[in-house]
């Protein structure tokens, strides 16, 4: 039960209403969050109930400051508290240990005995609580009379454990803060403000789609636009052949479906893009070609896209009739030596599947207002100059 507590939203603006600079920490940037005044107005209040629970209790106890975070907290409530009292500090690391119980707390140093004595807990943060909740036990342990725990900022979303929290100055929902006595890595304790993690990006990403059916030039025009625009290409066949020359598990249940001209299952090319996603920095966007290929597989990346914050921005359909495909796969075949382009069968059977499962995402994206043609007739300059005059406007 947590009574009088202030609870805070993380996205009301109106207390970061004088901090808009970010900072950036290490690698890290971080947003205002709440200024100084909010902090010390929160320690007001629970000051002021720690002072009503022990001004006239005739008690001394001992303040116990949790070294280093909560250094600014405890010398903030210090400041305000006006009854006897001993500061004693520890300083604590936890981690998980390979034993399975658990949290591991390593005291460096509990600057005086407890024994027999009222014991005021400082703590700048709790989360899952597990290090709080693991230092009153062993101050009981240790013969304290009595340990209450008083915690500048808790994070109700993720704290795990039936032990009440005594004083709690706010709740805030669980994100990554530094600042007053709070650190990214060692940085950012002495900030008087606190700040949180900026998971805003400062551009959005572009996600095209290259469509057309095989041998409309996708591989070639993809290698121009990914220059001039600094995106990451993922060719779900180029990605599919590598796992066959490794000879992965992937690449050989794959292979005998390439070979026919047929698809590779959904959830295979799914989980390749979404991982290529996750694991390319630095660039402006994506450039996705042979993907998708299926209305499941459009869908599945409406939704990869969306837990992210991102949408797609505009398909990029080379457009070529079916007799001009034959003749230019056969001309590749001779170049790039690939297996399905050698067969005029499997070529005949990747056209079929395009008009079956690929044609479909042409209305697909034209009722999202996504969908962009380029005639694919000419040369590879021509057809490259179309498509920049369309990815100039995004
Ligand atoms: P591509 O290099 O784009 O012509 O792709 C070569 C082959 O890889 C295709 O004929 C399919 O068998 C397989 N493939 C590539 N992308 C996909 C995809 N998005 N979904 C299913 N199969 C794919």
């Amino acid at each position: 039960m947590f009574f009088d507590v202030f609870r805070l939203n993380l996205y009301n603006k109106n207390l970061s209403m004088h901090m808009d600079n970010k900072i950036k920490l290490h690698d890290k940037v971080f947003r205002p969050y709440l200024s100084n005044d909010v902090i010390e107005a929160a320690i007001d209040r629970l000051a002021e109930r720690v002072n009503a629970d022990f001004e006239d209790s005739g008690d001394v106890p001992i303040f116990l400051c949790v070294l280093n975070g909560a250094i600014m907290f405890t010398a903030a409530m210090m400041k305000r508290l006006r009854f006897k009292a001993e500061l004693v500090s520890i300083k604590l690391s936890s981690y998980q240990g390979t034993s399975s119980t658990g949290t591991v707390l390593i005291p460096i140093g509990l600057t005086a005995p407890v024994e027999g004595r009222r014991v005021i807990i400082f703590e700048d943060i709790v989360d899952t609580g597990n290090t709080i909740v693991a230092l009153k036990e062993m101050l009981i342990s240790k013969g304290a009379k009595e340990v209450r725990i008083c915690t500048m900022l808790m994070k109700p979303e993720v704290y795990a454990k039936d032990t009440e929290l005594d004083y709690v100055g706010m709740e805030i929902p669980n994100a990554f803060i530094v600042g007053y006595g709070l650190d990214y890595d060692e940085l950012g304790r002495n900030l008087p403000d606190i700040y949180v993690l900026d998971e805003s990006k400062d551009k959005n990403m572009k996600y095209y789609i290259l469509f057309g059916p095989p041998g409309a030039g996708k591989g070639t025009q993809a290698t121009a636009m990914v220059e001039k625009y600094n995106l990451h290409h993922i060719s779900t066949g180029a990605l599919l052949r590598k796992e066959i020359a490794a000879g992965t598990e992937l690449g050989i249940k794959a292979k005998s479906l390439i070979e026919a001209g047929a698809l590779v299952p959904d959830e295979v090319v799914e989980g390749m893009i979404e991982s290529e996603f996750k694991s390319v920095k630095g660039v402006d966007g994506f450039l996705l070609d042979g993907f998708p290929r299926t209305i499941a597989q459009a869908e599945a990346l409406d939704a990869i896209l969306e837990r992210n914050g991102e949408k797609v921005t505009s398909i990029v359909s080379i457009m070529i009739p079916d007799e001009m495909i034959i003749e230019r796969i056969s001309h590749r075949a001779a170049i790039e030596g690939r297996a399905d382009d050698a067969d005029v069968s499997i070529i005949k059977n990747r056209i079929d599947t395009y008009h079956n499962q690929t044609e479909p995402l042409i209305d697909f994206y034209k009722k999202a207002g996504t969908y962009n043609e380029v005639d694919g007739v000419g040369t590879i300059e021509e057809v490259r100059d179309r498509i920049f005059k369309l990815v100039d406007k995004f």
